[in-house]
């Protein structure tokens, strides 16, 4: 059975979306993200890496290692809420609606994963 490209509600395969609204949703998203996939793309990419060199130098200083890895992850997190792009396997796989919403919920994960480690480390946890 096909199903809709944003909501993933099964529609007759001569279509698209089931609904007018769907599409616009749709439409919305990819306008939206055309707009800022560099940005975005850039962002990630400087982000990403420092998230992986941070977690290296924690081995040697774990004060810039803990907290440049949380306030990478944080900045991440913030755009991922922003600017929800999941990759596109994912919206192949759970369509549009339901990958937007994966993407907001990596991002709270991130959120919350960073002000653990930020709080762990002020209290000497870590
Ligand atoms: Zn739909």
């Amino acid at each position: 059975m096909k199903k809709c490209e944003y909501c993933a509600k099964e529609i007759s395969y001569h279509e698209m979306f089931c609904s007018d609204e769907c599409q616009n949703a749709s439409n919305k998203f990819y306008e939206m993200r055309e707009k800022y996939q560099k940005p975005f793309s850039v962002i990630n990419g400087i982000f990403v890496l420092a998230i992986g060199i941070c977690i290296f130098l924690y081995a040697f200083t774990k004060g810039i290692g803990a907290i440049g890895a949380s306030v990478s992850m944080i900045i991440l997190g913030v755009m991922y809420l922003f600017l929800p792009f999941p990759p596109e396997i994912m919206i192949h796989k759970f369509k549009l609606k339901k990958a937007i919403f994966l993407s907001r919920i990596i991002a709270g994960a991130l959120i919350l994963i960073a002000v653990v480690v930020l709080i762990l480390y002020f209290t000497n946890v870590i």
